[in-house]
């Protein structure tokens, strides 16, 4: 039995290359989930494969800078000379709905949504030792080369941000990481403040 009906609003943040959206997909493939992703609009063009309302929303940096104006984003970031945010309106219906809301973002825009929902959770996925990271990185073969050296440098300095997050995961493997995700969320759930209150209405009608 669920004590708490309400969704969970989970910020996954990581170095470029750690695997973040292979580790999110394996999550959306476990059994009778109920995840949402938050899909983010950014002005960075499409890598090859990416599709556009799966992957992002691949927009102008005149569009974007547009929704800023209008304040249609919960949080928003420049990561590596480009813009990207995470639209505000569909966040709380979802909650609401009873969905894990899953943002997966970097860590600027993690810490705007610290402030803003304190009711989020927060997890911090880092690579089982550098190399690994790096390696993967440049095999991705993706990105040119100065971006890649940007890359790295900002993975540096987000490993030293780890400490503001609730909970660090390894993704060593995929699965198992994705498993560790499933149990914080499982274990956030039962957490008194969140259950009591439901659980006592559940009392006086039973
Ligand atoms: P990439 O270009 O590799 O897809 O993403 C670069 C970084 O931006 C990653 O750390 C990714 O998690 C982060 N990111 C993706 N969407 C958002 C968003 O909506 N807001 C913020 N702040 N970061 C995002």
């Amino acid at each position: 039995m669920k004590l708490n009906e309400r969704g969970l609003l989970v910020v996954m943040s990581g170095p470029s290359g750690v695997g973040k959206g292979t580790v999110r997909r394996a999550l959306f493939e476990q059994k009778d989930h109920k995840y949402f992703y938050s899909i983010s609009m950014t002005t960075r063009e499409p890598r090859v494969g990416e599709v556009n309302g799966e992957d992002y929303y691949f927009i102008s940096r005149e569009e974007f800078e547009q929704r800023i104006k209008e304040d249609k984003f919960l949080e928003w970031a420049e990561f590596v000379g480009n813009y990207y945010g995470t639209p505000k309106d569909i966040i709380e219906d979802q909650l609401d709905e009873g969905k894990e809301v899953i943002l997966e973002i970097e860590v600027k825009g993690a810490l705007q949504i610290r402030k803003k929902m304190k009711d989020a959770v927060f997890i911090f996925i880092v690579p089982p030792g550098k190399k690994v990271l790096y390696n993967r990185l440049l095999s991705r073969g993706t990105e040119s080369e100065e971006k890649i050296r940007e890359r790295i440098a900002k993975a540096d300095s987000e490993f030293t941000l780890a400490h503001k997050y609730d909970y660090i995961v390894v993704n060593d493997d995929v699965n198992n990481a994705a498993d560790r995700i499933a149990a914080i969320i499982r274990a956030e759930h039962a957490k008194t403040e969140r259950s009591i209150h439901n659980y006592m209405k559940m009392l006086e009608e039973n």
